[in-house]
């Protein structure tokens, strides 16, 4: 199918049509300051005409002078929170006198709509994917939810400043994933998407809306933009040999060094697209009478993480620290065959202390080249 064209419209009808079909529209919009992922119900509950500036522990919303629909890029949130959410009982114990009633987390979830995927969180979706859906251990709350989900993705036109996934290969440009992927451009009377469809349903979405068909000189001109983002992004990790250059590194000073600014809170791992570690609690209340069992995000940077009998593993700042930025740029790789770092820069603008990651992956391979 051709690339099309999609007005304002167009892309209402859009989000029309996946509610009318029963999907809850979940994407981009502003709370509290900031660019967060919830319910859409109207192309207006985007954005609208603001773009983010972003660095290590500070994030702005700033107006752009136009309607432009997609010129902010990511938030503190990702789209795992719908898909693994950050808190889920899996199972509920009430005893009425001498009854038990059990009750489990079996109900099929609503379908989900996601609109305004970027290239970062789709290729964290597939890791995520291969974690939890397509290994050997299926988490089957994640892929019920998954299986459920149409993803309309969106070309990054414009690269936020704490972006880097250019040089993890994982963006700008959307490769795969997405039943329809959008590119915005914006001219003198407001903005419009270019629409390509990547599965059958895509096909189907964008048939029923009766667009236009993208000319060439539009769809050279999206390309350019997205080029451009590609282009200008500030920040890169050179990822040849990363693995092999963090593991010979792993009694160097340095790792206390980035230990001194790390606070331990935890936010790098809550914010990062890829992070799905999550522990299990029980609970009663006071009467006795409910017990529930609740699956719940952790985070490696806590002692309790590795808490077995009687002690934690990892006690100091430096090991957990340490621990996090290996999983992500030298564990992974062996464990998954691709890193667990998508580029999104999401833990460099929500570090408390501005950690950068880029940063201290480039130290480590300086200090390797001496
Ligand atoms: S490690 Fe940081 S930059 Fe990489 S995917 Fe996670 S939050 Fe994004
Ligand atoms: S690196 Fe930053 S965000 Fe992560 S735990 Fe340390 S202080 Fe918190």
């Amino acid at each position: 199918m051709a690339t099309c064209v999609l007005s304002m419209a167009n892309l209402q009808s859009l989000l029309d049509m996946l509610s009318d079909q029963g999907h809850e529209i979940l994407g981009p919009t502003v709370r509290d300051g900031a660019v967060t992922c919830d319910h859409l119900h109207s192309i207006q509950d985007l954005p609208i005409g603001l773009y983010e500036v972003q660095s290590g522990g500070h994030y702005r919303l700033k107006g752009t002078g136009s309607g432009s629909l997609f010129s902010y890029t990511t938030g503190p949130q990702s789209w795992k929170r719908f898909l693994l959410p950050p808190e889920r009982d899996f199972l509920e114990i009430q005893t009425h006198k001498r009854e038990v009633v059990v009750s489990t987390d079996t109900a099929p979830p609503q379908p989900m709509a996601f609109f305004g995927v970027r290239a970062c969180d789709m290729a964290a979706l597939e890791r995520l994917d291969k974690v939890l859906s397509d290994g050997p251990y299926q988490a089957s709350h994640y892929k019920k939810r998954r299986d459920r989900t149409v993803v309309i993705a969106v070309n990054c036109t414009r690269a936020g400043d704490t972006c880097f996934c250019a040089s993890m290969q994982t963006g700008p440009r959307v490769t795969g994933g997405f039943d329809i992927l959008l590119t915005e451009l914006v001219a003198s009377d407001g903005p419009y998407c270019l629409a390509e469809a990547g599965t059958g349903r895509g096909e189907d979405l964008l048939a029923a809306l009766d667009a236009t068909e993208a000319s060439e000189d539009q769809v050279r001109e999206a390309d350019e933009a997205v080029k451009q983002a590609a282009d200008s992004m500030g920040r890169s990790i050179t990822t040849d040999n990363l693995p092999d250059i963090l593991k010979a590194s792993l009694d160097d000073p340095q790792w206390e060094k980035i230990a001194s600014r790390c606070l331990s809170c935890g936010n790098c791992t809550m914010v990062c697209p890829t992070c799905f570690c999550s522990t299990t609690e029980d609970t009663t209340d006071l009467s006795g009478s409910t017990a529930r069992r609740i699956q719940r995000w952790d985070s490696c940077h806590t002692v309790e993480f590795t808490y077995i009998h009687g002690g934690s593993i990892r006690t100091s700042v430096m090991s957990r620290y340490r621990q996090w930025m290996m999983h992500k740029l030298a564990y992974w790789p062996e464990q998954f065959g691709s890193f667990g770092c998508v580029g999104c820069g999401r833990c460099i603008t929500w570090c408390p202390t501005g950690i950068d990651i880029t940063e201290e992956a480039g130290r480590f391979r300086e200090k390797a080249a001496r």
